[in-house]
């Protein structure tokens, strides 16, 4: 292979190059197999290779593979945006390229919204230290992730976050249920400290993935964080951009708390890792005031609502929905979770198993971030593919992975996981040495 200039997440560190993928597995170009035990960043929803999926890209190139969404509509976008209204509910969708350009356009439209409603100081957002929202300005500014903001944390908006819902460590010292949600009442504490006069909106992952390692809160949470928003007329926008889609067993994870947000942001599933596509779905009383106002949203790129994402999109979701894959995520959820807890009484590094249908967290004890490198890059070496994920509140060096295999894994791809999971702790606990 000749020097490559491809900016790698380390510099000057050898990373495998991949051949090609089928299913659950990837090979790279020495021929060493993977099993994506965490599709990629919890993206590959039905695995790699799909030939209905393909195809479909390829029969859309043939026909037009770009148009500017200032000049034209195209069949795609307009058949996924209803496609999504049908299962979600939300009438309304702005499509992007990516899962933090769709929080960001969430937040501008939170924004837009009450200034069509004659409320521009209504402006500040609200989230929750531990998430992760994305890599851009506003969505990173947004996002309680130590590591990712430290470079940047100058340029920053300076945005309240209230506690996560960590039941593991809570952040009150108490226990679930007679903690009695303090985490979701420190919302009310800071709304009423701030002036709901000053608020556009409260943002939450319903699971906290990348900055907690699937962090899932307790029966009432969103309940009581729904209820908070709506008595001080803030927005709730759900950035379900890991957990849509499916992969916790309902199209939208936040049905489960059976709560709907006034606005969504999908992406990694909604194509499945075959197209760059996100999308931000946002409610008719959201919508309203902007229809009855500017009638524009000042936001866009180049790429929105491209014809070949689309449709990668939309063959992934009727083929989710014709191989009846959502209804089938939870008992597999369930295996999963059975056997990973075996996994926990062979080895006591690992504290805390949580998360549902198919995105689980293991959360380690307080070796810190180098051990998840470390159970990660063995699992590299043993050929599974695992997502590090960050978490311990402030100063607690807890660290963990997520275990989040495509939606169409079967029993026995889960095994061969679980199989190859099991190896690399065992050579976690012979070779580990704090350093
Ligand atoms: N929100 C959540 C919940 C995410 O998990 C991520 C990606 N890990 C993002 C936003 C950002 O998405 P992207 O990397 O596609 O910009």
């Amino acid at each position: 292979m000749p020097h490559s200039h491809l900016i790698k997440p380390l510099i000057g560190e050898q990373y495998p190059t991949i051949d090609y993928g089928k299913g659950v597995f990837l090979y790279d170009t020495d021929g060493h197999e993977y099993v994506d035990a965490c599709s990629g960043a919890v993206t590959a929803n039905l695995g790699h290779g799909m030939e209905e999926i393909l195809q479909s890209i390829v029969n859309q190139g043939n026909k037009v593979a770009f148009v500017y969404r200032s000049q034209f509509s195209n069949q795609p976008a307009e058949e996924l945006a209803s496609f999504l209204n049908d299962k979600t509910g939300y009438p309304w969708t702005f499509f992007v390229n990516s899962g933090s350009e769709a929080v960001e356009t969430a937040i501008k439209i939170a924004i837009q919204h009450w200034q069509e409603k004659g409320k521009p100081l209504k402006r500040k957002i609200l989230s929750r230290w531990l998430s992760y929202h994305g890599i851009t300005f506003g969505a990173l500014s947004a996002s309680g992730h130590p590591s990712r903001r430290e470079r940047f944390d100058s340029f920053l908006g300076d945005w309240p976050t209230i506690e996560p819902p960590y039941c593991a460590h809570c952040p009150f010292g108490k226990t679930y249920p007679s903690c009695g949600l303090a985490c979701a009442s420190q919302l009310d504490t800071m709304i009423t400290r701030i002036g709901a006069e000053n608020i556009a909106a409260f943002m939450a992952e319903p699971i906290i993935g990348a900055a907690g390692g699937a962090i899932t809160p307790p029966k009432g949470y969103y309940e009581r964080i729904k209820e908070i928003c709506e008595a001080h007329d803030i927005l709730f926008i759900s950035d379900e951009v890991m957990t849509g889609c499916g992969r916790t067993g309902t199209f939208l994870a936040l049905e489960q708390w059976g709560v709907k947000a006034d606005i969504v942001a999908v992406g990694k599933g909604l194509s499945a890792g075959y197209a760059p596509i996100a999308a931000t779905l946002i409610s008719e009383k959201v919508m309203e005031p902007i229809v009855q106002g500017s009638k524009v949203i000042m936001s866009g790129h180049t790429f929105s609502g491209n014809p070949m994402s689309a449709t990668a999109a939309l063959a992934v979701l009727k083929l989710i929905e014709s191989e009846k894959i959502i209804e089938g995520v939870d008992q597999k959820g369930t295996y999963l979770k059975n056997l990973l807890e075996k996994c926990r009484t062979e080895f006591p590094f690992i504290q805390d198993i949580r998360g549902r249908g198919l995105m689980w967290g293991i959360e380690f004890d307080e070796r810190g971030a180098g051990f998840t490198s470390f159970i990660v890059q063995n699992g590299v070496d043993n050929g599974i593919l695992l997502y590090p994920a960050s978490a311990g509140i402030d100063g607690r060096k807890g660290s963990a992975i997520m275990v989040a295999p495509p939606l169409n894994s079967t029993k026995r791809e889960l095994e061969e996981m679980v199989k190859r999971l099991r190896r690399t702790f065992q050579m976690a606990a012979d070779n580990w040495k704090v350093t």
